[in-house]
């Protein structure tokens, strides 16, 4: 992309001395003061000025950018900053004002002349910073838009239209990965379906896929990946109640459970106070801990495995 075109004006001691510049270290910002004029307008006029000294290096309007000047040649823009520094020229509306394009396109154009020429934000000037003059009168007028416009002109890039800078084979990768959760998608596997378009891929194999695209379909997968894991978890979750309910349901966990307890309660009685159960006692509680538990069986609280096609057990 060409941020201007070059159309350098005639060599002319008023305009174009052709005196070679060895130093940038500023860019001075102006406006051209003649409400409606074009670039190309000011091209034609500096090409034929003859009774006074004056010009500047580039010159911005809505539609496009002329540079009329070699950047490494001086020109008349801001007196005793001319030999260390580039002149651009903000046309202006018929009203007075810059249009938001004239703008977008100044923002492009002097961030390409910082990065040639190394420069920061306090190199910017106003003609107004260097000699007082009402120029570019909008930014003079209301100084918190130049100071808006000098932070934009630092900021980072933030490109529309940038594309991903992908190898071809990490190109082919991501293709075949959209592709693959396409068809998914559209086949039921993937629940809900994370990508209906097969659009996605085809700009990853032709190498088109935006950033912000991309950052998007990123959030998509990682939505995807979430929901699919929440639901394996709580399968798993539901599955592992599952089984404990069914082990609390059980007569034979029970059965075991009793008997376990009756033999803690047997070693302790013997340690702590030496009393011995007699088996008899033994017996009977169980016995009666077995009647409980058929009782509970036939209601249906527990089941009894052992016995599937008893009357009173259900599995
Ligand atoms: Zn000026």
């Amino acid at each position: 992309m060409t941020l201007w075109r070059d159309q350098f004006i005639r060599i002319n001691e008023f305009t174009r001395p052709g005196i070679k510049r060895t130093m940038t270290r500023n860019l001075v910002w102006h406006y051209t003061a003649n409400p409606g004029a074009s670039a190309a307008n000011h091209f034609t006029y500096f090409n034929n000025l003859r009774d006074r000294y004056a010009s500047a290096h580039i010159f911005i309007d809505s539609k496009e950018a002329v540079c009329i000047i070699p950047l490494d040649e001086l020109a008349y823009h801001a007196n005793q900053a001319n030999p260390y520094s580039i002149g651009v020229e903000l046309c202006i509306e018929r009203d007075g004002t810059f249009h938001v394009n004239t703008i977008k396109q100044a923002l492009a154009i002097g961030k390409e002349l910082n990065r040639r020429y190394g420069l920061t934000i306090s190199d910017q000037l106003r003609h107004y910073d260097v000699n007082g003059k009402i120029c570019p009168k909008p930014w003079v007028d209301n100084p918190s838009s130049w100071q808006d416009f000098k932070q934009q002109l630092f900021a980072p890039d933030t490109k529309e239209d940038e594309t991903l800078k992908l190898e071809q084979w990490q190109w082919k990768d991501l293709g075949d990965a959209l592709s693959n959760m396409y068809h998914l998608s559209v086949n039921g596997q993937v629940k809900p379906p994370l990508i209906t378009d097969y659009t996605w891929a085809e700009k990853a194999y032709t190498g088109r896929l935006k950033r912000d695209e991309f950052a998007w379909l990123n959030m998509i997968v990682l939505k995807g990946t979430y929901e699919e894991d929440y639901k394996i978890r709580r399968e798993n979750k539901m599955e592992k109640t599952k089984v404990e309910k069914k082990r609390l349901r059980n007569y034979g966990f029970w059965t075991a459970l009793v008997s376990q307890l009756l033999l803690v309660v047997q070693i302790g009685a013997k340690l702590l106070f030496d009393y011995t159960l007699t088996e008899d006692f033994a017996a009977e509680i169980v016995l009666f801990v077995d009647a409980i538990l058929v009782v509970l069986a036939t209601l249906g609280i527990i089941s009894n495995p052992t016995k599937p096609d008893g009357k009173y057990f259900n599995l």
